[in-house]
């Protein structure tokens, strides 16, 4: 099967990347737990608005984007790894085009086990027989596009249930559904 699997709040812990180095620069003492809703970082910190903010994580005075250098979310690299032996893994994430080089540093870095990356908003533009993702927006538009794939949202603080879509609460999670959909997936269809 083709797994389309987002990166930032799936894969990569973007609030534990941009939270670090913002208490770092700015002496704050935030923590991952308070990010509670969709562009929290827009109210968690003491930029005017969210453009300053993503001019500040783009690094716009020089040196790596808060993309180049985050950590991956426990289980995901190991499971991400054991389906791709089995599936073809295509990242599907959404960027402005000032994260476009760090990203593909990062996925290299990280090793996914990868040939294939979309930096793209409609995601449902990729033909994939799974989806999963934690942007609501995305995984509504996924099961409104895509209703002969699997939608799967990844449960976090920041999002919702969305109808039509499956809830995955961890990588064990997703790669214990993936193994039985991979037995469906596989049985020849009936003569
Ligand atoms: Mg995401």
């Amino acid at each position: 099967m083709r797994l389309g699997i987002d990166l930032d709040g799936v894969v990569a812990n973007f609030n534990l990347g941009w939270i670090t180095r913002y208490n770092v620069e700015f002496g704050t003492k935030l923590t991952e737990d308070l990010v509670d809703h969709w562009d929290a970082a827009g109210d968690l910190t003491h930029f005017p608005d969210l453009s300053e903010f993503w001019d500040w994580a783009g690094a716009a005075g020089g040196g790596p984007s808060v993309f180049r250098n985050l950590t991956t979310y426990p289980g995901s690299l190991a499971t991400l790894n054991e389906l791709a032996m089995n599936h073809d893994i295509v990242v599907l994430s959404m960027k402005p085009d000032w994260a476009a080089a760090d990203t593909f540093a990062w996925v290299a870095d990280k090793r996914i086990p990868t040939r294939e990356i979309h930096l793209l908003r409609d995601k449902w533009k990729v033909d994939c027989d799974v989806y999963l993702d934690d942007s609501y927006q995305a995984v509504q538009a996924l099961v409104e596009h895509r209703p002969d794939s699997i939608v799967c949202r990844f449960v976090r603080p920041w999002n919702e249930p969305v109808a039509g879509a499956r809830d995955i609460h961890d990588w064990s999670e997703f790669c214990s559904f993936i193994k039985e959909e991979e037995c469906v997936w596989s049985q020849p269809a009936p003569v």
